[in-house]
């Protein structure tokens, strides 16, 4: 993702952040500081929502990350090379630089991230009780408990099986490993993701025409019909493209000039490098 700011360098993977990330780290703030916090632990002053949901949004983005080191890691175990993380509008994105060589490792690098954020989710759940239960402040407890749901609704929403989401990932290494064909895996599980998507915009609508709110809603449907779709046209050109050329030697060598032309190759078409883009669903947490 272009103009991102570096932040660092993790397992050897440059972290950076898109501008965008001012989207959710602004809408989650203000939710947090305004409703969520006095909510769960009123009688403090102003000053300390605000200071607390600064700290729970900054811990929230650092859960992300989290999240995407989960992916990230798992990939470069299975020799997939990753060349960033970067922190977007909509959640984060790892950016894998080829597909995994099998079903398996396909699966486990897209459960990662929702393991990671289960964890995570666990963890603050659990350090809210104990928090409560040892007499700390309130808005500790509150900040940490509501962190901890924050991660698990994020590790539910990205297994609905819906590509581009964790859960499409899975079932399209589940598909993949049935029949053996990685695009027409591909394409089934980009349908799912986009009657999902649809479905998410459907709602967005709803929420939007009964309530006021839902943009958000909106703008992630969107999204998934999106990337879904742009995967099952890479896909369909794969198997096309596989149809026409015979199995072995010289297929298509291109106009002179081309790379390759002359040595035999395949004319390949352009493709943009695998990502792992990762959704949070801003409107399942809603304040009240
Ligand atoms: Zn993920």
């Amino acid at each position: 993702m272009r103009n991102s700011l570096r932040l660092g360098v993790v397992s050897g993977i440059p972290i950076g952040i898109h501008w965008s990330i001012a989207l959710i780290a602004g809408i989650f703030g203000l939710a947090l500081a305004g409703t969520i916090l006095p909510a769960a632990a009123p009688g403090y002053v102003a000053a300390a929502y605000f200071v607390t949901a600064a700290m729970v949004t900054v811990a929230l983005l650092g859960s992300i990350v989290a999240h995407e080191l989960g992916h990230s890691v798992v990939a470069q175990r299975n020799d997939v090379e990753v060349s960033g993380i970067t922190l977007f509008a909509l959640g984060g994105v790892a950016q894998l630089e080829r597909e995994p060589d099998t079903p398996g490792a396909a699966a486990r690098i897209a459960a990662a991230g929702p393991a990671v954020s289960v964890a995570i989710g666990v963890g603050g759940m659990a350090a809210g009780i104990a928090a409560t239960a040892s007499g700390a402040p309130a808005l500790l407890a509150a900040g940490l408990t509501w962190l901890g749901l924050i991660n698990l609704t994020l590790a539910v929403f990205n297994m609905v099986p819906a590509l581009p989401l964790d859960g499409g990932r899975v079932l399209q290494a589940a598909l993949w490993r049935r029949s053996g064909d990685r695009d027409r895996a591909t394409i089934s599980a980009a349908s799912v993701g986009r009657i999902a998507g649809w479905l998410i915009v459907a709602f967005g609508a709803w929420q939007f025409f009964t309530t006021g709110a839902g943009l958000w809603t909106m703008l992630i449907g969107w999204f998934i019909v999106g990337s879904a779709k742009a995967e099952s046209i890479r896909a369909r050109f794969n198997v096309r493209r596989r149809e026409w050329a015979p199995p072995q030697g010289p297929a298509w060598p291109g106009p002179s000039g081309w790379p390759g032309n002359g040595s035999g190759s395949t004319w390949a078409p352009p493709s943009a490098p695998p990502q792992r883009d990762d959704v949070i669903d801003v409107e399942g947490q809603r304040v009240g």
